[in-house]
């Protein structure tokens, strides 16, 4: 079992930690927030006074922070107190630049470094069932894997520095345009006079079939764990969706891709939190393509 030291407690840090304490390594932990913090303790982690303090003398250093700028800031501190061959691995959703620029400062001190973003959600998180999408060198792959199986169930190892994020962000864009657009053809057929199980019960069987409609259909009825039977509480808040999809268009801006429809899906995310709706599920969004919106 190894020593952990884990930066950033919250909604998913905080499971995935416990989950790590669950596994039986000896996980120490740090975060800005004293209640974080605080409640990370009584799921077993040991709370530390500072970063440093959290990653001296772990073999595996583990971030899940907020944005690039975090991580960047937490590795500049995490890579000055450990020692050479520490594994280091972010989890959070950054942009690509950031993590790729992560991984040089590891290699610079002399560590090794993965890019590890999730999905599932703070259920996966709490439950051990997420999803890693890696992106580094087949070593930091390897020694991070049986870490990784402490708390998800699907491990991919997606390529080198950065293809976890890029993964990451691919997939969410393909996720925002198909919640749109399963969203505007149930306001279509309310318009029609279609009714929504009718909709679903071609639409999920037939050439329109995608998770957004399947897994996750945003009316109440026909999925009945999808968060439109329980008021749009999320599941994936629309704050977090926006966040991921401009991710996605700064990569496409960077890299040169052209990406019409996440651009325009972006704009419509943005525009959906501008009218308060930021802490909703994403899939509310069908709100908005109705006329009372
Ligand atoms: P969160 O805001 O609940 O937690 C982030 C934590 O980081 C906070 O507790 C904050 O105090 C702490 N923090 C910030 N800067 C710090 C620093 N320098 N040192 C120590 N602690 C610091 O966010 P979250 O929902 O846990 O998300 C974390 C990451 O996971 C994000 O990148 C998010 O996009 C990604 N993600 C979230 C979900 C989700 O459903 N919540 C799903 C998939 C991926």
């Amino acid at each position: 079992m190894a020593r952990i030291g884990f930066i950033g407690l919250g909604n998913m840090g905080g499971p995935m930690a416990a989950n790590l304490v669950k596994a039986g390594h000896e996980v120490l932990g740090f975060d800005l927030a004293a209640p974080v913090l605080k409640a990370a303790e009584e799921s077993g982690v040991k709370p530390a006074s500072h970063a440093s303090q959290a990653v001296k003398e772990a073999a595996v250093v583990i971030t899940m922070l907020p944005q690039g700028k975090h991580v960047l800031t937490a590795w500049t501190d995490i890579l000055q107190s450990t020692a050479q061959g520490t594994l280091v691995i972010d989890c959070s959703t950054i942009d690509v630049e950031s993590s790729r620029r992560a991984h040089e400062m590891a290699k610079t001190a002399g560590c090794l470094s993965l890019d590890a973003p999730v999905s599932g959600g703070t259920g996966g998180a709490s439950a051990g069932t997420l999803t890693f999408m890696a992106g580094g060198s087949e070593e930091a792959f390897a020694q991070a894997k049986p870490i990784l199986e402490a708390m998800g169930k699907k491990i991919v190892h997606c390529g080198e520095a950065g293809a976890g994020q890029a993964a990451k962000i691919c997939n969410n864009m393909i996720l925002g345009i198909s919640m749109v657009g399963v969203c505007e053809a149930f306001a279509l057929a309310e318009k029609l006079g279609l009714s929504h199980q009718a909709l679903f019960d071609v639409a999920s069987t037939s050439s329109g079939q995608c998770w957004s409609i399947n897994t996750y259909c945003p009316v109440p009825g026909p999925v009945p764990t999808s968060p439109a039977n329980n008021d749009y509480k999320p599941g994936f808040a629309a704050a977090l969706m926006l966040k991921d999809l401009r991710l996605s268009q700064e990569a496409a801006l960077a890299s040169g891709a052209s990406t019409p429809l996440g651009a325009q899906a972006a704009q419509l995310y943005a525009l959906f939190e501008k009218l308060g709706n930021g802490g909703r599920d994403f899939s509310a969004i069908i709100e908005m393509f109705r006329e009372k919106a």
